[in-house]
């Protein structure tokens, strides 16, 4: 008999994001877990950085879209 234990990890990187950038006040929709480095549609500056799969997020976050 094996008994298989499972942890259920919610990955709270892993849903879109809403978020203003610092530098022109933009506000865009941008995934968690972009593995792509992200930039501000209107003035360029990154607004997540990619680290080896996961995304920092650089920038302010509004809200949390589920
Ligand atoms: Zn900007």
């Amino acid at each position: 008999m094996s008994r298989e234990i499972r942890k259920l990890i919610p990955n709270p990187k892993s849903r879109f994001l809403g978020v203003k950038c610092l530098n022109c006040g933009n506000e865009q929709i941008i995934f968690g877990c972009a593995s792509t480095k992200v930039v501000c549609r209107v003035c360029g500056k990154p607004l997540t950085q990619s680290t080896g799969g996961k995304a920092n997020i650089l920038t302010k976050i509004l809200e949390v879209l589920t």
